[in-house]
């Protein structure tokens, strides 16, 4: 497969470059986040470093995935939990924190492809019976087939893993579903970051909504799609914390 390196250490991409190359895939790097959009139309998957010179690469990050749909993994210095929150929210499959080993690494992308390929479509996820049904649940509306949510009429933007998770509880909306099933179904393995990962788009969720109580924490075992209720206050304005476009504050906003 063809892949995108985003790394401006030329150290760091000789190896992985030689790393990739030695498990048959070609290799196309770049240093600079703007040769990064240039040629992300052409990759099968991508590697992201999030320390570049001409662009944050979290920045960067949020404007590939608004081009390009491709497996994505950063590969990062940055270990923070925040870091880490901020980079799965922005779209990453999955985030790597070096210093790793090549090995792990090999084996990662192996998984995000496998899962990311696996799925026959976006709607891959959802059962056969659900595809082409809207869902409601309290003012929320789930278009499985357009795949599109909107709350008291207003269209919420999810990330495409947020809305796969959504749209999976929605699926069986009166079943509640296991952290591994979801895992398993939507991510394709129940690893770690993924693990955490699943509590991130869950979050992503609550708060681009609105409606904290769309998708119900089953303590200890997994989710299950909820009946929200719209925010407290007049019908006529957003009173809520956000306004449903997805910034939460406080729970990881940053600068
Ligand atoms: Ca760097």
């Amino acid at each position: 497969m063809h892949a995108l390196l985003v790394e401006d250490d030329d150290r760091m991409a000789h190896a992985l470059a030689t790393a990739l190359a030695q498990r048959g895939h070609s290799v196309r790097r770049v240093g600079r986040a703007l040769d990064a959009l240039r040629h992300v139309h052409e990759a099968e998957f991508v590697l992201l470093d999030l320390g570049l010179p001409d662009l944050d690469g979290l920045e960067l990050l949020r404007r590939l995935r608004t081009v390009c749909d491709a497996p994505l993994i950063v590969v990062t210095a940055r270990c923070g939990e925040r870091d880490i929150v901020q980079g799965l929210r922005a779209g990453a499959d999955d985030y790597v924190v070096k210093p790793f080993r090549m090995a792990e690494l090999m084996a990662r992308i192996d998984t995000v492809r496998r899962r990311t390929g696996a799925r026959p479509g976006p709607a891959g996820a959802e059962p056969a019976e659900a595809a082409g049904r809207t869902v409601r649940s309290g003012d929320v509306e789930v278009d499985l087939a357009g795949r599109t949510v909107t709350a008291a009429g207003r269209p919420v933007r999810l990330t495409r893993r947020e809305f796969d998770v959504l749209a999976f509880l929605a699926g069986r909306p009166h079943e509640v579903h296991s952290r591994e099933e979801i895992l398993d179904r939507i991510w394709g393995d129940a690893f770690l970051g993924a693990s955490r990962s699943l509590d991130v788009h869950v979050a992503g969720i609550r708060s681009k909504t609105g409606r904290p109580g769309l998708v119900r924490t089953v303590r200890g075992y997994g989710y299950q799609l909820g009946a929200p209720a719209a925010p407290d206050g007049p019908d006529d304005g957003p009173d809520g914390p956000d306004d449903g476009r997805g910034t939460a504050s406080g729970r990881d906003g940053g600068p």
